[in-house]
């Protein structure tokens, strides 16, 4: 029998996921028995998958750096990689503004349903509120002073300072070009070494996937909020997703006029990273698939994915700034308040800058939210308006922002010369098996 391709797998896992916990909400002890068995397993796969982002980012971020060998390419790369993260968040923001005044959701959104939402979901926009107060108070150059690690055992403890490792593993990089060649070659073979037994470690947790992703999705339609929220939010959810879709529109079009690789081979390349993104809500769980896609199946070379992935996964979330800008002005003007057209593009600027300071984790964005809100004059308590569906969407923008990544990933390899062929590793039996199962 031919055997399905991986996003096929995922996919499969992820629709009878579903339809399992559909089945099981009909049951009273359904949502128990799927949150007490299913659900660990979900848990599980998540964490193999975190288990290895730090690992993999000081192994072959230190490799790819110290494999660029001259300086001035890392900076020119960086220069580059910065600039392209910035434009395209900037447009994922104006897409998402432009949807919200065209199809205005929040006028649609009646007192009542509005009364309703606050009272259900108050309690947890505060929490969200509280999570952001820290970072609001916080001086400007805060973001800058906790690049720098004072003790790289305690960045590396902690999946939430992964700014922190890249930071080093940068700066151990640079170190390694400029001492002479035949000190800095055990050190090199050493982390490519390393970084094989990651990325085979990462086929081996993909083996999973498709049982992982059906623990995560059976585990969340249980524990999802009632039907009628939804629709009340719909039209709100709409315009995210509209916006979301024309901005992986936007992916595709600028990597085939700059690549030449057409949106067929760009997303069947990146589609398990995509599913994963959807599945786990987590860009920096997603990371370890995304950096072995690109890498081996959109062509990029190491070099480049070592840098602009794990760089990528922190600080450019064009979902998520998109989906800030869509919930911003959502709640204005479900307040009734009329924005200004300075106060809209204060928030170009505002989400722009939340999105970068989102972690790559789930909700993240909505903590964030609460300082464009701030900044905007817009009601915080208007969170618990969006608090409901919030997942599904976190779901969904997670998707956009690992896209993102790809996409400037392979515009940056093309200009500096390093885009070429998939390059599956001839040593890899998963890799084999699969192909010579779909010859
Ligand atoms: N979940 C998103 C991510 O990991 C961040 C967010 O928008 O909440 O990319």
């Amino acid at each position: 029998m031919r055997k399905l391709e991986l996003h096929w797998q995922i996919l499969l896992g992820m629709v009878v996921g579903v339809l399992f916990a559909l089945a099981m909400v009909q049951f009273e002890w359904g949502p128990k028995l799927v949150s007490d068995w299913i659900k660990p397993f979900g848990n599980i796969f998540i964490n193999s998958l975190k288990l290895i982002a730090v690992p993999l980012i000081l192994a072959s971020l230190i490799k790819g750096v110290s494999d660029l060998k001259d300086i001035s390419k890392l900076s020119k790369m960086g220069g580059r990689t910065i600039s392209i993260y910035v434009v395209s968040t900037v447009i994922a923001v104006s897409i998402g503004l432009t949807m919200v005044n065209i199809i205005k959701p929040g006028a649609s959104i009646s007192e009542d349903t509005r009364n309703e939402l606050v009272a259900n979901y108050s309690g947890d926009a505060d929490s969200k509120i509280q999570q952001a107060q820290q970072q609001r108070e916080a001086g400007p150059l805060q973001a800058l002073e906790d690049l720098v690690p004072s003790n790289i055992f305690n960045a590396a403890s902690d999946n939430g300072n992964m700014l922190q490792v890249i930071f080093f593993a940068i700066f151990f990089g640079i170190g390694l070009i400029l001492i002479p060649e035949e000190k800095s070659a055990p050190v090199k073979k050493f982390f490519d070494g390393f970084n094989e037994v990651i990325l085979k470690l990462i086929d081996l947790i993909m083996l999973a996937a498709p049982y992982g992703v059906f623990a995560l999705l059976a585990a969340l339609v249980v524990e999802a909020p009632s039907l009628d929220l939804f629709k009340a939010l719909g039209w709100y959810a709409i315009c995210i997703i509209i916006g979301l879709i024309l901005m992986i529109g936007v992916y595709v079009s600028v990597v085939y006029i700059v690549t030449k690789r057409t949106p067929s081979f760009f997303i069947s390349g990146i589609s398990p990273a995509q599913l994963l993104a959807f599945s786990t809500s987590s860009s920096a769980a997603t990371l370890p698939v995304t950096m072995e896609r690109v890498e081996e199946h959109l062509g990029v070379e190491e070099e480049v994915t070592s840098f602009v992935l794990p760089i990528g996964a922190t600080i450019n979330m064009d979902g998520t700034s998109l989906y800030q800008a869509v919930a911003a002005v959502f709640i204005a003007q479900a307040f009734g308040m009329d924005l200004s057209f300075t106060a809209q593009l204060g928030i170009i600027a505002t989400a722009t800058l939340a999105s970068i300071g989102s972690a790559a984790v789930p909700g993240a964005g909505m903590v964030m939210l609460v300082i464009v809100l701030a900044q905007a004059g817009i009601p915080e308590a208007g969170l618990a308006l969006i608090f409901a569906v919030d997942r599904p969407l976190d779901m969904c923008r997670t998707v956009v922002n690992v896209t993102g990544d790809a996409a400037v990933s392979m515009i940056v390899a093309k200009s500096v010369g390093k885009l070429g062929d998939p390059k599956i590793r001839d040593w890899d039996d998963t890799y084999k098996m699969r192909n010579k199962n779909n010859a």
